[in-house]
């Protein structure tokens, strides 16, 4: 029978939830069991699509085209198994469904409450589309103690009692920080968080205490006593230097015994298998080759808006045991620069990505980087809103067309880059228009990407069909096609019906390559992204070319 792992945090945000539940989807893994990795917000937004990055870090995209939380990138790169749809919910989507069965007349006239009917709807996300998998974590999001989190951890109680103890566990992660100034790490703030999940009615079967160091021993043993745990299960989380490093931190303090010891079955677990995690380890701690990429970016300063970019960039670094320094560009910044200032600002890097992105700002920045790049011969790799500005820069300067824009920008211009109302997804036709709201109007998820032989792309992705996923509303116009050709420029990629640019890339440049979609999603760290590596290897001047 599925057993049931469900993830609290206490004390403070920040600590690092979706990767200690990743983590332990990993350590479960490595024991022999399959797992499913879920997360559940008590935030009132439906869905994280239209979230502002600075607030909510990036949007992650799975491949049935849910626009969901960051976290689900860490389930999907730890685990290497692929999220869904049905693996995210938000407080604002269970008053949803529960508001829209109302106005159906589903509730056949009874008063609508929170408990039973927003509690019940946690259950039925809680209990939807499993598949008798061995192991369902679920983190749930925001603090323990805060308001706004009581109706979900009410749902969960009530499964947790539902399912019974013998098939559920709760993890409750905390901050147990450390005074200088007295020398000593404190556990009461644990202790108080616990506190407030049993006023709940929840308590936890193991804590996950987070530090700057190991917790010593005694320290454990006073949070078991007031906690209500054995000592063992008080795990220690200290901070290291790269997440890659946790699963085996934590096999080594026992968490994935600990876990099979409450579930009675650790007799049957197959002997860990950690020697990946090891291997990444051992490459993290030598690098043989260190590199600059620059990113031009709009959220400079803000790495979780870029999180699987950042991750994907260092996936291929671990694939080529090299240390990749990212140097945040603002795109705004160019945008008044000089010449010199330019070459200045370029000079130390040894490759360009210029990623997704919505709305104006930067944009013509990010389109002088584009140019500066294809110029000066410098690795490039344009990501959605990086392949548009490379075209709309390339039909500006190498067609001459002077106003070519996207209409996202502005709808006095040659739209180069424009929105295509009709398009086909496995021989189904799909339709948005401009006037269908925000949530729902781009092409999001996994489509699939004809590429043409011999190409770079070709050679990058080793195949001549490929699957990436999307979150974008605008495309290339495919009528310039042939202009840009005799310019050197050419589409290596495009939707299985011919009519979407899907890559464009410059044969006779050092690295130039740029993709409609975003295949940051899909790098994992034991299987990079096959164009991020292929940029850092062109950054390395490595021959990779067949
Ligand atoms: N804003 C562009 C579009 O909607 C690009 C989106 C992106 O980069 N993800 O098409």
């Amino acid at each position: 029978m599925t057993k049931y792992i469900f993830i609290t945090g206490g004390v403070v945000s920040s600590l690092g939830k979706g990767i200690a539940s990743a983590s332990i989807g990993t350590l479960l893994q490595s024991r022999g069991y399959s797992i499913r990795m879920r997360k559940m917000d008590p935030y009132l937004n439906v869905d994280p699509g239209t979230m502002s990055p600075f607030q909510h870090g990036e949007v992650f995209v799975t491949d049935d085209g849910a626009e969901t939380d960051l976290d689900l990138g860490h389930y999907e790169r730890f685990t290497g198994t692929s999220c869904h749809k049905t693996d995210s919910i938000s407080g604002g989507r269970i008053y949803w469904n529960v508001l829209t069965k109302e106005r159906q007349g589903e509730y056949l006239g009874a008063t609508v409450q929170a408990i039973p009917h927003i509690t019940n709807e946690v259950k039925n996300f809680i209990s939807s589309d499993l598949h008798d998998e061995d192991f369902v974590i679920y983190e749930i999001g925001g603090t323990v103690g805060d308001m706004e989190g009581v109706l979900l951890l009410e749902g969960v109680r009530q499964f947790i009692n539902q399912v019974g103890r013998e098939n559920a566990m709760l993890i409750h992660l905390t901050l147990v920080p450390y005074i200088k100034t007295a020398s000593e790490v404190k556990t009461k703030p644990t202790q108080q968080s616990v506190r407030k999940l049993l006023e709940l009615g929840l308590f936890p079967n193991l804590i996950l205490c987070r530090s700057d160091n190991p917790i010593p021993a005694d320290e454990k043993r006073k949070i078991a006593m007031f906690c209500n745990v054995k000592p063992e299960d008080v795990i220690s989380a200290p901070d290291v230097n790269s997440i890659y490093k946790i699963p085996s931190v934590y096999h080594s303090e026992g968490l994935d015994d600990r876990i099979l010891t409450y579930f009675n079955m650790l007799d049957k677990a197959s002997s860990p298998q950690m020697e990946k995690w090891k291997k990444i380890e051992n490459i993290i701690g030598n690098w043989k080759n260190e590199i600059t990429i620059g990113i031009v970016a709009k959220y400079c300063g803000f790495p979780d808006a870029y999180k699987s970019l950042n991750e994907a960039v260092y996936h291929a670094g671990i694939n080529n045991e090299t240390k990749i320094n990212i140097k945040w560009i603002n795109a705004e910044d160019l945008e008044t620069m000089n010449e010199t200032e330019l070459k200045n600002t370029f000079a130390d890097i040894n490759g360009m990505i210029v990623p997704g992105g919505f709305g104006h700002r930067g944009v013509e920045g990010k389109i002088k980087a584009a140019q500066y790049a294809r110029e000066n011969d410098i690795p490039y790799l344009g990501i959605c809103l990086g392949m548009q500005v490379a075209v709309i820069e390339m039909a500006r300067h190498l067609l001459g067309i002077k106003d070519a824009n996207s209409t996202e920008f502005t709808n006095d211009c040659t739209p180069i880059i424009s929105l295509i109302t009709e398009w086909e997804n496995n021989g189904k036709k799909e339709i948005r228009d401009e006037n269908t709201d925000k949530g729902g109007t781009l092409r999001l998820g996994s489509y699939k990407c004809k590429i043409t032989p011999k190409s770079l792309a070709h050679k990058i992705y080793g195949a001549e069909e490929i699957e990436e996923r999307h979150r974008h509303r605008y495309e290339m116009n495919i009528k310039y096609e042939d202009e840009l050709k005799k310019k050197g420029v050419i589409i290596s990629g495009r939707s299985p019906d011919g009519k979407l640019p899907e890559i464009i890339e410059i044969p006779e440049h050092k690295f130039f390559i740029a993709g409609q979609f975003h295949p940051e999603f899909k790098s994992r760290p034991f299987a990079p992204s096959p164009i991020f590596d292929a940029l850092v290897k062109a950054c390395l001047k490595l021959k990779y070319m067949l």
